[in-house]
C-alpha cells in the first residue's frame, strides 16, 4: 500500500504516511509540563505505527492558553520533560513534530488569569464572550520572538520537525482572515498585509532551527463563512509558504466559529475536508498533508493514489485505536476500532475542561493504568445485557481468558446504540457495533440471542460472576390520557415508524427526542417538539447540538420550550405555556422523557451472593460512554 511507503519532509524521511493529527488532551500540569499520562498516551500511538507524531499545541506565550492543563512550549525549565518525551517516542520507531501555538481571541478568560485575550482586532469569536483586545504593534513583534523562542526550545528537546498552527481561527488565522483583521497598519488591510504576521514568524522560526529544518504549517483552507478565507486564499497562502521555504503544509479547515468543520461530528461526511488538500496540492510541489474524519484504511489509500494528498493525519481515529496503522498492514482492517464521530469522549471533556477519553477506547489517556492483562484465574462470566456496555465487558473480560455468556433478550445485539444508529446522520454507530461483534465471535465469547434471564431461571444460571447489564426502559410520564394507543416511546418511533402519523407531539425534547424529530422530519412527518426547560438537546455534546438544531430549524420542526403536557385528548395534545392551555392537534404521541433503569434482577443475585457488577443504564441511566466504559472496568476487574 502507498499509505506505507516512505517519504521525505525537508531533510526528514518518515516510514510511512499516517501521521497522528494534533489535539488537545488536557494530560499536561497546569505548569503546561509534560507528564507520565501525557508522554504514554504518544508512546502508545508510536508503538501502534505511526510514522509521524504531532503533539498538541504547545503555547507559546501564557495568553495564548487554550485549556487548563495545556502543553507549553513558553518557558527554558519545559525542555527536559519534553525531552523525555521525544525521547519515549523515538524508542518506538517514531518521528515526532512539535506544534507552536497562539490561541489569540479563541480562549475563555479563566485559561489567561483574568488578562483580556488578544487578536488582531477586536471582534469577538462567535462562541466566546469576550470582545479581544487589539494587539499593538510591539507585542506583535514580541509573539514573533515567543514563536521563535518556542521553536528553538523544540530544537533543544530534540523533536524532528516543527509545525507552526496557523489554522482553526487561532491567532495567525485571525491575522490571515480579512473577517477577523480590520488593521490598517503594516499586519492588515491587504492579503500580503494580513500575511505579514505569519511570514515574521515563519523567517523567525528559521532562524532558530536552520533554513532546512523540517518547519511545516497548518492552515484552514476555507473558513466556510462568507468573506473569509476561500480555498483560492489559501492556495495563496501556500504558494507563498512554499516559496518562503517552508517543507510541507498540513491542510485542514474551519475555525470555531465553524467549528463543526474543524472537528466533524458523525453527521458530517468522512473526508469532508480531502478537498481542500487536493487543490492546496495543485498549488505546490512540497508534501501536503489531508485530515478531517479520515477513518478507514480504503479511504486513506485512496486519497494518496489519487494524488490528493501526499500524507494522511489522522486524530480522533487514532484516539479510538492507536494500532489503527500496524493493524493496516497486516490486512486486519476489520480489526479496527472504530471512531464514529461522537464526540462525547473528545471534544465533550475538552470542552469541559477534562482530560480527553473516547466513547469506543476507555485506555484513551489511561494507558499505564488500564492494562488488559491474563486474568489469575479462569471464570465463568454472565453478562445480562447485549448493549454496548455488556458487549464492551464482555470483550475484555473474554480477552483476559475467561470463559463468556452474553445474554439478550431481544434477538439482536446492540441495545440502545441499535436504536440510536437509525437516524441518518447516527449510521456511523453501527460501525461500532459491528467491530465489536465481530470481536466477540473472535474471541469465543457464547452469544445467545432471544435468550431473556428472569427472575425465574436467574436461580439456575451457573456463573462465578455475573455482570448486570440490562440497560433501560422509557420512563412514562403520570399523564392524563397516556395509555391511549397513539402514544408511543421515542424507541418505538425509531424502530417502526411506520407506526407513526402524519402529525407528531414529541415530549421531551432532550438529545433523544430531538434526534427522533430529526428522524421523523426525514420520513415526512409533522412534528412538534414539547420541551419542559428553557433549550432543547442540552444534554447533547456542543458540536452535536449545533448542526442538530440547524438541521430541526431547516427541516421545519416546530419547537415548544418551557411547556407542559398536561393531557393526551382524543385528536391532541393539551399543553401548558405560561399558565395559558392550549390544545395542539396531533395523530401520534411520542414519549422522549428519559430512562428507568432495569434493575429487577439485582435482588436475587444479591439473595444468591453472586459475584456481580452493575454497569450502564441498570445501574444509573447515563450516556453511552458511561454504559462503555463501565463495561471495560467490570471486564478489568473479574
Ligand atoms: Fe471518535 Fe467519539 Fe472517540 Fe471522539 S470519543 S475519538 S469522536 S469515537
Amino acid at each position: 500500500m502507498m499509505l506505507f511507503t516512505p517519504i521525505h519532509i525537508g531533510p526528514l524521511e518518515l516510514k510511512n504516511r499516517i501521521v497522528l493529527a494534533p489535539m488537545a488532551t488536557h494530560y499536561a500540569d497546569e505548569t503546561g509540563a509534560v507528564t507520565d499520562r501525557l508522554k504514554d498516551y504518544y508512546v502508545e500511538r508510536a508503538q501502534g505505527g505511526s510514522g509521524l507524531i504531532i503533539v498538541e499545541s504547545g503555547y507559546i506565550h501564557p495568553l495564548g492558553r487554550g485549556g487548563t492543563r495545556r502543553m507549553g512550549l513558553h518557558e527554558d525549565r519545559l525542555i527536559a520533560g519534553l525531552k523525555g518525551l521525544v525521547e519515549s517516542v523515538h524508542s518506538e520507531g517514531a518521528r515526532i513534530c512539535s506544534q507552536i501555538h497562539h490561541a489569540g481571541r479563541q480562549i475563555r478568560v479563566n485559561y489567561t488569569n483574568g488578562q483580556y485575550p488578544v487578536s488582531a482586532s477586536s471582534i469577538p469569536a462567535a462562541m466566546e464572550a469576550v470582545v479581544p483586545r487589539t494587539l499593538k504593534i510591539f507585542e506583535i513583534e514580541e509573539l514573533v520572538e515567543a514563536f521563535g523562542r518556542a521553536a528553538r526550545r523544540s530544537l533543544a528537546a530534540g523533536f524532528d520537525a516543527v509545525l507552526i498552527h496557523a489554522a482553526h481561527g487561532y491567532l495567525i488565522h485571525q491575522f490571515l482572515s480579512p473577517l477577523s483583521n480590520l488593521r490598517r497598519d503594516r499586519y492588515g488591510g491587504t492579503f500580503s498585509r494580513r500575511l505579514r504576521f505569519l511570514r515574521e514568524i515563519v523567517l523567525r522560526c528559521q532562524e532558530s532551527l536552520g533554513k532546512d529544518f523540517p518547519l511545516m504549517v497548518r492552515i484552514s483552507a476555507s473558513e466556510f463563512i462568507p468573506g473569509g478565507i476561500t480555498l483560492k486564499d489559501g492556495q495563496k497562502i501556500a504558494r507563498r509558504l512554499e516559496e518562503w521555504g517552508v517543507k510541507a503544509i498540513h491542510v485542514s479547515g474551519g475555525t470555531h466559529d465553524t467549528v463543526e468543520m474543524e472537528i466533524q461530528p458523525m453527521a458530517i461526511p468522512r473526508g469532508c475536508l480531502v478537498h481542500l488538500a487536493e487543490g492546496i496540492k495543485k498549488a505546490v510541489r512540497i508534501p501536503v498533508g489531508a485530515v478531517g474524519r479520515i477513518v478507514d484504511p480504503g479511504m486513506a489509500e485512496e486519497i494518496l493514489q489519487k494524488g490528493k494528498a501526499d500524507l494522511i493525519a489522522m486524530g480522533r481515529a487514532l484516539l479510538a485505536d492507536p494500532e489503527f496503522p500496524r493493524k493496516t498492514q497486516e490486512g486486519r482492517w476489520k480489526d479496527i476500532r472504530p471512531c464514529i464521530g461522537c464526540l462525547q469522549g473528545c471534544h465533550g471533556h475538552l470542552y469541559r475542561g477534562l482530560p480527553i477519553t473516547c466513547l469506543v477506547n476507555p485506555r484513551a489517556g489511561m494507558e499505564r493504568e488500564y492494562q488488559i492483562k491474563a486474568a489469575e484465574k479462569k471464570k465463568r462470566v454472565l453478562i445480562i445485557g447485549g448493549g454496548p456496555g455488556g458487549m464492551e465487558a464482555a470483550r475484555v473480560a473474554a480477552l483476559r481468558g475467561h470463559e463468556v455468556t452474553l445474554a439478550e433478550k431481544r434477538n439482536h445485539l446492540g441495545g440502545q446504540f441499535d436504536l440510536a444508529s437509525l437516524p441518518d446522520g447516527k449510521r456511523e454507530i453501527r460501525a461500532y457495533l459491528d467491530y465489536l461483534t465481530r470481536q466477540l465471535k473472535k474471541l469465543g465469547v457464547q452469544i445467545r440471542i432471544n435468550h431473556e434471564i428472569t427472575p425465574e431461571n436467574m436461580r439456575e444460571v451457573k456463573a462465578d460472576v455475573v455482570i448486570l447489564a440490562a440497560g433501560g426502559s422509557p420512563l412514562v410520564p403520570a399523564i392524563p390520557g397516556i395509555n391511549r394507543e397513539w402514544v408511543i416511546t421515542a424507541w418505538q418511533a425509531l424502530a417502526q415508524p411506520e407506526k407513526v402519523g402524519e402529525k407528531v407531539a414529541i415530549v421531551g425534547a432532550g438529545s433523544v427526542g430531538a434526534e427522533t424529530a430529526e428522524f421523523l422530519l426525514d420520513r415526512g412527518r409533522d412534528v412538534t417538539l414539547i420541551e419542559m426547560l428553557p433549550q432543547i438537546a442540552g444534554d447533547a455534546e456542543t458540536i452535536n447540538r449545533k448542526v442538530l438544531l440547524r438541521n430541526l430549524g431547516e427541516k421545519g420542526a416546530q419547537i415548544r420550550v418551557l411547556t407542559k403536557v398536561t393531557g393526551i385528548l382524543p385528536g391532541g395534545v393539551e399543553m401548558e405555556f405560561g399558565g395559558r392551555k392550549e390544545i395542539l392537534p396531533v395523530d401520534t404521541v411520542v414519549l422522549a422523557v428519559g430512562t428507568r433503569a432495569n434493575d429487577g434482577l439485582e435482588a436475587i443475585l444479591r439473595e444468591e451472593s453472586v459475584e456481580f457488577y452493575k454497569i450502564g443504564d441498570c445501574a444509573t441511566p447515563g450516556k453511552a460512554i458511561d454504559a462503555i466504559h463501565e463495561g471495560f472496568k467490570a471486564g478489568l476487574r473479574i
